[in-house]
């Protein structure tokens, strides 16, 4: 087994755990942590070898997938205290897998390179039902050398693999998409409450943006089977978004683009994710418009 057979994953969360099944599928080993008991359980029950810290699943691989909540965590598992980097052999690649910040990402390539570790940003969309399917889209940034060396790893968890420029331009742009599925979602929630207050069938509503102009993915793939089931479940943390949505518009602000759009989604989704807390999922975007939607601004 050649080492980049050997792959390291920090982070088994709703993303982690399907991804690295499917790398364990395609006959990598794969040496797995996170801070999780639950998490590290079903790693184990997948095949995985469970470590005892990201320094310890680092060891003997020349790739390490990070794939955990954003970029101080990221920065905090590599370089903090019993970071993986320490255990990582000089020439090792880190795959970014997350959705971090991309200029956090630019300075912490810039860190890891003093070590001799490369760094691209390799995020993804999909959702939980691609990570499961193995069928994620890959937007990777970095030299095109490092994305090489990862594609195999990548494409045993992808359909799909962007390479979209520099060292951050993965995490750019993801930012971005999340921005505009996010204003998608929350223009078909409103959508629906007032059609709903206007005495429309909501059911009806989603078939007709179907079959319409309004569609787009959270109308094809979310509403019914997450919003108007009462489940909000889909799988993607309400926080999650709103840290995404406030990646790209930080990232517009250190641009100097002023985008109106951006900074209120930015602001509705930070005080969603604040009002429905630490669990709620972002399909619940639906229940905060419809508890507070004249008190949105
Ligand atoms: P999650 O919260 O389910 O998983 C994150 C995991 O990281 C958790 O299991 C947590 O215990 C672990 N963790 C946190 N800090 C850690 C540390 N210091 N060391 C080890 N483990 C640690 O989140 P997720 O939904 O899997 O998302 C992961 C990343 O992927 C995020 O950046 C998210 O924005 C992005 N993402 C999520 C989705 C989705 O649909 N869920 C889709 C695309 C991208």
């Amino acid at each position: 087994m050649s080492d980049d057979r050997v792959v390291g994953f920090i982070g088994l969360g709703q993303m982690g755990l399907p991804m690295s099944r499917n790398l364990i599928a395609a006959d990598f080993s794969v040496r797995g942590y996170d801070l999780a008991e639950p998490a590290q359980a079903a790693f184990a029950a997948q095949g995985g070898t469970l470590c005892a810290s990201g320094a310890a699943a680092a060891e003997g691989t020349d790739i390490l997938i990070t794939m955990l909540p954003n970029s101080a965590i990221v920065r905090a598992a590599l370089l903090g205290a019993d970071g993986a980097a320490a255990s990582l052999r000089d020439g090792a690649l880190v795959v970014d897998m997350s959705s971090s910040a991309p200029l956090e990402t630019r300075e912490l390539g810039r860190e890891l390179a003093t070590r001799g570790i490369a760094l691209i940003d390799a995020p993804v969309s999909g959702g939980v039902r691609r990570a499961v399917s193995g069928k994620l889209t890959v937007m990777a940034g970095g030299a095109a050398a490092d994305i090489a060396r990862a594609r195999p790893v990548l494409d045993a968890m992808a359909a799909t693999v962007f390479a979209v420029g520099a060292l951050g331009a993965g995490h750019a742009v993801k930012a971005l998409n999340n921005y505009v599925s996010a204003a998608g979602l929350a223009a078909a929630c409103e959508a629906l409450l007032v059609g709903r207050a206007f005495g429309l069938d909501e059911a009806v509503i989603v078939d007709v943006l179907n079959a319409s102009t309004g569609r787009n993915n959270s109308t094809d793939v979310k509403l019914k089977p997450f919003v108007l089931s009462g489940s909000f479940d889909a799988g993607f943390a309400m926080a999650l978004m709103a840290k995404d949505i406030r990646t790209a518009a930080d990232l517009a602000e250190r641009l100097g683009s002023d985008m109106p759009g951006l900074k209120r989604a930015a602001a509705l989704w930070q005080r969603a994710s604040a009002a429905l807390g630490k669990d709620a999922d972002h399909t619940a975007i639906y229940r905060f418009l419809a508890d507070r939607h004249d008190d949105v601004d």
